[in-house]
């Protein structure tokens, strides 16, 4: 009865690492969950799992392997570590997670982890109240209040406060929180809009340090602490740099924006691209008629009698949101993807085909004619996968996966100066390999994150 247990045992321990050699996260992850005890199995010659992951190059699976608690100070029979394996075969990205795993884990960017499908710009710390933007006296309440939080842009960039996190070598950058005595000179200028963004979320991890203050100082208070933000067209940054030194507004926006926290980049997601529409939409798109601004920011109102905008239901009112379709599309192996490069990418950069949404169009069929028209390539079935705010100025990334039907590649040499399909392999070795001549977008896009998942699935699914 031993001997079968040990077989079976061995069985699986030899299945678990030629997972983690495969590099297939998602698999060795269901693995783990029937039996923990795997993580560290070594076979006869003294390998891990994670000594296989770093022989064949798989961050993702080493990124796995850790946050199980794995041991990285075995050793096999040759007297190696994981680490000797990754540095040895090249593998640097590999070898300096298991060097400093504090440092590089998830890369600073979700410091809890991301769930799954979740991108960047896409967590909150706010609950918006939409109810609360009809209620001008709360709101005017809320503006004088001196705990509520105003953020600021200029020229639709935000002012940030770079902060260094002991233990990371990036520094980390956080939304310069101002209160109504700091803006209000700004306020009173009729150019500028002040829209409000919503309240504090209770226990979020970016909460304010006066939120304790809030009940003190208040008169009527509900308990809730507000964020407003505002847009100037003047560069402010002098009259802030006094009481806040170390401020600056983001320049360049890109890649910068990308360096946010994940819960404040969702709140500069939705403040840039209302504020963006407010410097876009002065005036009433239908008879070029002067506007209000009201609910709180979240619409702008003709002020002309009898406008046909004021009647009926469309969008001439509210701030717009622009769909994009961005989509992977799968050569019929199932073992490559078409990336493309556009004209204004960085030099070696491949990435996903997008392209905005047309009117009367699904986002099945959008996909199919931008996969055609950018490549020649032909599209049959198409699944969503996730998507992303994109507040450049108001783009919302539906991600998509698309099963291509045909393989010859035309590019159009408009939008697309180069497109070629990418084995697993050559990908891997992109995202693997420092100093790479060719770079996929950075981890924060969905790009990125459409072409890790499917990096991540067996290739026979
Ligand atoms: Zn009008
Ligand atoms: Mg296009």
């Amino acid at each position: 009865m031993a001997e079968i247990e040990n077989k079976l045992k061995k069985e699986l321990v030899t299945q678990f690492h030629e997972t983690a050699a495969k590099g297939d996260a998602a698999k060795l992850s269901t693995m783990l969950t029937y039996s923990t005890s795997l993580v560290d199995e070594v076979n006869e010659r003294g390998w891990s799992a994670l000594m296989h992951a770093c022989r064949n190059g798989h961050l993702e699976v080493a990124h796995l392997l850790l946050d199980k608690g794995c041991n990285t100070s075995l050793s096999n029979k040759s007297g190696q570590t994981a680490l000797d394996i990754a540095k040895f075969w090249g593998y640097n990205s590999i070898a300096d997670l298991l060097a400093n795993p504090k440092v590089t884990a998830g890369a600073g960017m979700w410091p809890d982890g991301p769930e799954e499908n979740e991108n960047y710009f896409s967590r909150t710390l706010l609950n918006k109240l939409s109810e609360k933007r009809s209620d001008s006296t709360w709101l005017k309440n809320k503006q004088i209040d001196q705990a509520s939080v105003y953020i600021l842009f200029s020229n639709l960039t935000p002012l940030v406060i770079s902060l260094k996190y002991e233990e990371s070598r990036k520094p980390m950058l956080h939304l310069c929180k101002l209160h109504y005595k700091d803006v209000e000179h700004l306020l009173a200028k009729p150019e500028v809009t002040c829209i409000f963004l919503g309240a504090e979320l209770q226990n979020s991890s970016g909460g304010s340090q006066i939120k304790s203050s809030v009940r003190k100082d208040s008169a009527e208070n509900d308990g809730l602490l507000a964020w407003f933000a505002l847009n100037t067209n003047s560069d402010a940054t002098d009259n802030f740099r006094i009481k806040y030194p170390d401020c600056c507004f983001l320049q360049p926006l890109i890649p910068h924006i990308l360096n946010l926290n994940q819960e404040e980049a969702g709140v500069v997601a939705q403040a840039r691209s209302v504020l963006a529409w407010h410097s876009r939409y002065q005036f009433c798109p239908t008879c070029g008629n002067d506007t209000k601004v009201s609910d709180g920011g979240y619409k702008r109102e003709c002020l002309k009698e009898n406008c046909p905008s004021l009647q009926g239901i469309h969008n001439t009112c509210y701030p717009r949101v622009d769909p994009v379709v961005i989509m992977l599309v799968i050569h019929p192996d199932g073992n490559n993807c078409l990336l493309g490069r556009q004209r204004r990418h960085p030099p070696g950069m491949f990435s996903c085909l997008a392209g905005f949404m047309e009117p009367g169009e699904t986002i099945e069929n959008a996909v199919r004619r931008e996969v055609a028209e950018e490549t020649a390539v032909k599209v049959g079935s198409v699944q969503y996968v996730s998507s992303q705010p994109w507040p450049m100025p108001s783009s919302l990334m539906i991600g998509c996966q698309a099963n291509a039907i045909s393989t010859e590649i035309t590019v159009d040499n408009e939008e697309i100066v180069d497109a070629r399909w990418f084995s697993r392999q050559q990908i891997t070795e992109i995202l693997n390999t420092q100093g790479h001549p060719m770079s996929i977008p950075p981890q924060q896009t969905i790009a990125n994150r459409l072409i890790r998942q499917w990096l991540k699935k067996n290739s026979n699914l």
